[in-house]
């Protein structure tokens, strides 16, 4: 059996044939239609396949930060306690792998039609017996960009999605660890990446948690909020913002202690 022709090759094939043509019939837009949208989900790849990935790069940097004790490490806390948390840590992880494989699945979708319209509208504007003079090549870029971007597309998705499960994680186990506050840590240094300005007017400072014992007890201002308030790291769309959490009364600037605290520190 032959292999089957590519994505492009049918594409060249359908431009030749209304090129050659023109759009005569309905019939021969959507013969071309139909052979398009196969090749282009042949080519994007199944959602089976798409899911199977994703699911794999999340677990491989959940097994690094969970099991494996980066976290446990970079937020000074003994791995049992990270141990303890793993129910809740696991319904993060398949979450995440549902959201991922929502989007990329949505995106291909997206990316499919909008290459059919491409061809479509394209197609119908061809007369019979009359070639305008277009360059081909560009034609087949411009409508196959949706679907030829793809890969890229998925790439972003799984970027992003890592981060938000890392960030999710890493407050699900500070919360549970007792932390009191978070400096919020913008990623300033980060080469070639649009910082948000907002973010970037975040770094650096405090943010209380809402729960924390220090804020509940009153031992603790505001800072410079309640970080729940606020999206949180990497929330938004390919944010790259970090948190270090903070534990204890002594790690915060004085004026960020209550009367009260300062009493309960004084005590011998
Ligand atoms: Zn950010």
């Amino acid at each position: 059996m032959p292999p089957r022709p590519s994505f492009q090759q049918i594409l060249t094939e359908a431009v030749a044939d209304l090129r050659a043509h023109g759009y005569d019939s309905k019939a021969r837009l959507q013969k071309w239609v139909r052979a398009l949208r196969r090749a282009a989900e042949a080519a994007t790849g199944s959602p089976q396949l798409l899911e199977s990935e994703i699911s794999r790069t999340l677990r491989k940097a959940y097994s690094q930060q969970v099991t494996g004790g980066v976290l446990a490490r970079r937020q000074g806390i003994p791995a049992y306690t990270v141990k303890k948390l793993s129910p809740a840590l696991q319904r993060e992880l398949s979450r995440r792998i549902q959201a991922s494989a929502d989007l990329i699945t949505l995106n291909r979708t997206q990316a499919i039609e909008r290459t059919l319209q491409r061809f479509s509208g394209w197609a119908t504007a061809q007369n019979p017996g009359r070639v305008t003079p277009e360059k081909v090549r560009e034609i087949k870029a411009d409508i196959a960009k949706p679907v030829r971007s793809q890969p890229f597309e998925k790439r972003r998705v799984i970027i992003d999605q890592t981060a938000k499960l890392n960030s999710n994680i890493n407050y699900l186990v500070a919360s549970d660890n007792k932390a009191i506050a978070v400096v919020w840590d913008a990623n300033a240094g980060r080469p070639n990446y649009n910082h948000r300005k907002e973010h970037l007017a975040r770094d650096g400072k405090i943010y209380v948690l809402r729960d924390g014992w220090a804020y509940r007890q009153g031992l603790i201002t505001r800072g410079a909020g309640i970080y729940e308030d606020m999206d949180s790291f990497g929330e938004l769309p390919f944010c790259s913002c970090r948190g270090r959490y903070l534990y204890h009364l002594d790690q915060l600037p004085d004026d960020m202690l209550t009367e009260k605290a300062r009493k309960a520190l004084a005590k011998p």
